[in-house]
């Protein structure tokens, strides 16, 4: 008999309506001859209205009461959803994180699962009960409750998988699967029948949005089985795994990345030892940089750019402004009216050619490349962000046909 772990969104439980048609996919799945352990998000948009409500009564509330909060949205639908299916007539218990097992660290809104003691889950599952867990919480080792940063019930549903050694894990969303490009800015994207751990986890990262990155790295860590597809059309979905069919298509994906900044320093001296001090600087302020580009500047100068995340970017402007006399640079910029637009695919390892198809995609549609980064199954460029639509439909459809 087959454990199936499957995982339904915000928008896939929103109202009484889509409950049923979650539980019948529950107990269609279970009267086949599976065990099922399901694991559901908040309702809607029930996390962001929790958000609003605890400002309206303190500007900086401790994260240990906000975990306390964000945790009741998961177990509102655990139980609507175990009231359906006790209505459908199916045996159900529903559980919440620590009920579950989930044990965690003490990040409070960012909580790492250290380790979920299985042993109630698999009791329930051994008397044929459907198990309904709250997704996104567990408990730290002093018995408070904590939760694992937005999106993470994706990660509940694959640890569970994981520690249960389940046949399958089915993250059940709004869309029916991963797409060649974010459909909704280009027009021919493609759903893919498969993409490895490594190319979605580049895609993720990318902001493609579908799956919570760090669902992806335990799925790939335990070689979890799994499938993106939709709740509300009955289609196959996509599935991620080690390997794929090898397939003509050369790149597997599209994505933009808007969350970007570009820092410059402009004119330091040409010795060594710059590059060093600025970078370890930002390193020990836990600012993470992502492309870097050293340019030859004039009369024996350099000038430096990088990439940082958009969140990072005035800590970033702080760092460098106090090393500016000691790094004796003429001028520090910063821009953050651009985007990062990258391919993905592993079939790029074995197939010359990509970039220069790439850039001739943009050379054609007359964007003007800012700075370029590669790694084995992906290349990125920056770009301004006015032209990034533009630029992701003629990559895509330079790629994809
Ligand atoms: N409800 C949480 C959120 O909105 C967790 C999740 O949806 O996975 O981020
Ligand atoms: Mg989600």
């Amino acid at each position: 008999m087959a454990l199936i772990v499957q995982k339904f969104g915000g928008t896939s439980v929103a109202n009484a309506e889509r409950i049923f048609n979650v539980a019948r996919i529950i107990t269609e799945t279970y009267a086949a001859g599976n065990n099922v352990v399901a694991v559901v998000s908040a309702q809607g948009d029930t996390t962001d209205d929790f958000i609003e409500k605890a400002a309206e009564i303190n500007a900086n509330p401790s994260k240990r009461e906000m975990d306390v909060l964000l945790s009741a949205g998961e177990q509102i639908s655990m139980s609507l959803l175990a009231m359906a299916i006790e209505k459908l007539g199916f045996p159900v218990i529903s559980l919440t994180g620590w009920q579950a097992g989930f044990l965690t660290d003490s990040s409070h809104g960012a909580a790492r699962i250290r380790k979920i003691n299985v042993e109630r889950l698999e009791n329930e599952v051994d008397q044929k009960k459907i198990v309904i867990v709250a997704g996104f919480q567990g408990v730290n080792r002093f018995d408070n409750i904590t939760t694992l940063g937005r999106g993470g019930s994706d990660t509940s549903a694959v640890a569970i998988a994981a520690a249960m050694k389940a046949d399958l894990c089915q993250i059940y969303t709004d869309v029916d699967g991963v797409y060649t490009a974010d459909p909704r800015y280009v027009g021919n994207a493609q759903k893919l029948d498969e993409i490895t751990y490594d190319e979605m986890l580049e895609l993720a990262t990318l902001g493609a949005n579908v799956l919570h990155n760090r669902s992806v790295e335990m799925a790939k860590k335990y070689n979890v089985n799994m499938e993106v597809l939709s709740s509300l059309e009955r289609l196959p979905g996509t599935k991620v795994k080690e390997v794929t069919k090898v397939e003509k298509m050369l790149i597997r994906g599209v994505a933009r990345d808007n969350n970007v900044a570009r820092l410059s320093i402009i004119g330091v001296p040409d010795a060594p030892g710059i590059a060093f001090k600025v970078f370890s600087a930002l390193a020990k302020s836990k600012i993470n940089v992502d492309i870097i580009l050293q340019s030859i500047g004039r009369e024996g100068t350099k000038d430096i750019s990088f990439t940082v995340a958009l969140d990072h970017k005035l800590e970033a402007m702080k760092v460098l402004d106090s090393m500016k006399e000691i790094i004796r640079a003429d001028k520090i910029t910063c821009d953050d009216n651009v985007s990062k637009v990258s391919v993905v695919g592993a079939g790029m390892q074995s197939n010359p050619g990509v970039a220069a198809k790439m850039f001739e995609a943009l050379s054609e549609a007359q964007i003007n490349i800012q700075m370029i980064s590669t790694s084995e199954i992906k290349i990125s460029v920056l770009i301004s962000r006015a032209d990034s639509e533009k630029a992701l439909t003629a990559i895509h459809d330079s790629f994809i046909h």
